[in-house]
């Protein structure tokens, strides 16, 4: 018996989702927020983890949790919400209950790479539509794309990953209006952007709304939140395993949300530090920076992989995504970190840039 024997061949086919080694490293890989809490969240954080009662399982529908989040998000009243471990699980629920034999799963190119990996394991058709010049939505091709392939899932990252633009709000109710299945507007990185289809959920039946704790400041706790209409969260919420969210995460994220002007004064610095690390970026010689809505700046520099060794020779840890799209050749993607994070990036990266010259 061996793995070729059982193992589907979709499945043997995929490459793994590679998380390197980060050790020692200044980490600006995977859109982190790189500041901590203030001492007084931690000692409420200690307090509710020291009373939690971790021989019971926790709350299967997170309600607690939920009425926080419907307050800090503008959740409208008569949208339901969906918490996963990371909103990872939550795409995973969904193309799960969607997967129905040759079902398709629709992305743009380059985007998200969860989306595909995930199409794949759970036996949906991926189509991915390439994005036009700037990484702008192609609306004739997508809409061609929906046409023919009639997607029963659709994922929309609004900022995209890992181009960090917005996509046109218009283009995108456009292709949501014409989809004969549901558009997820994936909103990560809203924190950043400030744009959102929230408000947009009562004029679309088909549109459903993807946030995440994750570059928030909260990654280690994996939250993820999906919201829209209750006839199709009641049905999607069947896939999902009953206790998918571990009582110290909910009970941490309350006390967190209770905080939330915290995260939301980081979010700030973090913008702030974004435009001074584009214009330090866009002051290299060499360097072409992507303007960026989100907690990361994407830029093209001549020989990528050259320049992503020497900055990991020199402590910091980006991502190489050379060779992962060819609109992405010589493309690396650094997360906004704390001044300091960035002024030793920026040294690093001229250091290194010489180098591979
Ligand atoms: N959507 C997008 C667009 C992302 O970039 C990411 C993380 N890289 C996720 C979803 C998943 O985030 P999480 O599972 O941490 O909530």
């Amino acid at each position: 018996m061996t793995p070729e024997d059982l193992i589907r061949d979709e499945i043997r086919a995929l490459a793994a989702y590679h998380v390197p080694d980060s050790q020692g490293m200044i980490k600006l890989d995977a859109m982190e927020n790189p500041y901590g809490l203030p001492s007084e969240v931690e000692r409420e954080i200690a307090a509710v983890v020291a009373a939690a009662q971790l021989n019971r399982y926790p709350d299967p529908h997170a309600r607690g949790l939920k009425q926080r989040l419907r307050e800090t998000m503008s959740v409208p009243e008569d949208m339901e919400l969906l918490v996963g471990n990371g909103s990872d699980e939550l795409i995973q629920v969904l193309a799960m209950a969607l997967a129905r034999p040759g079902a398709v799963l629709l992305g743009v190119e380059p985007s998200f790479v969860m989306f595909r990996l995930i199409a794949s394991a759970t036996g949906m058709r991926y189509v991915g539509v390439p994005l036009g010049p700037d990484f702008a939505l192609d609306v004739p091709a997508l809409e061609a794309a929906v046409r023919s392939h009639r997607p029963a899932l659709t994922f929309l990252a609004y900022p995209n990953n890992p181009t960090g633009n917005l996509f046109d709000a218009q283009a995108m109710e456009r292709i949501i209006a014409l989809s004969p299945g549901l558009v997820v507007a994936d909103e990560a990185y809203h924190a950043f952007a400030g744009r959102s289809f929230m408000a947009r959920l009562s004029a679309h039946p088909n549109l459903l709304v993807m946030r995440t704790l994750s570059k928030l400041g909260l990654a280690g706790l994996r939250l993820g939140m999906l919201i829209g209409r209750p006839e199709w969260l009641r049905e999607v919420d069947k896939v999902r395993l009953p206790y998918n969210v571990n009582v110290l995460s909910q009970r941490i994220a309350e006390v967190v949300l209770r905080h939330g002007d915290v995260l939301e004064g980081q979010a700030g610095a973090i913008r702030a530090e974004r435009a001074r690390l584009f214009a330090r970026l866009s002051g290299l010689g060499g360097v072409r920076a992507f303007p960026s809505e989100a907690n990361f700046i994407l830029f093209r520099v001549p020989g990528a992989d050259t320049v992503f060794a020497g900055l990991k020779a020199r402590g910091v840890l980006i991502k190489n995504l050379n060779g992962s799209h060819p609109m992405l050749a010589d493309c690396l993607r650094v997360t906004v970190g704390t001044p300091a994070e960035n002024d030793t990036f920026i040294d690093a990266l001229g250091a290194s840039l010489s180098r591979a010259a």
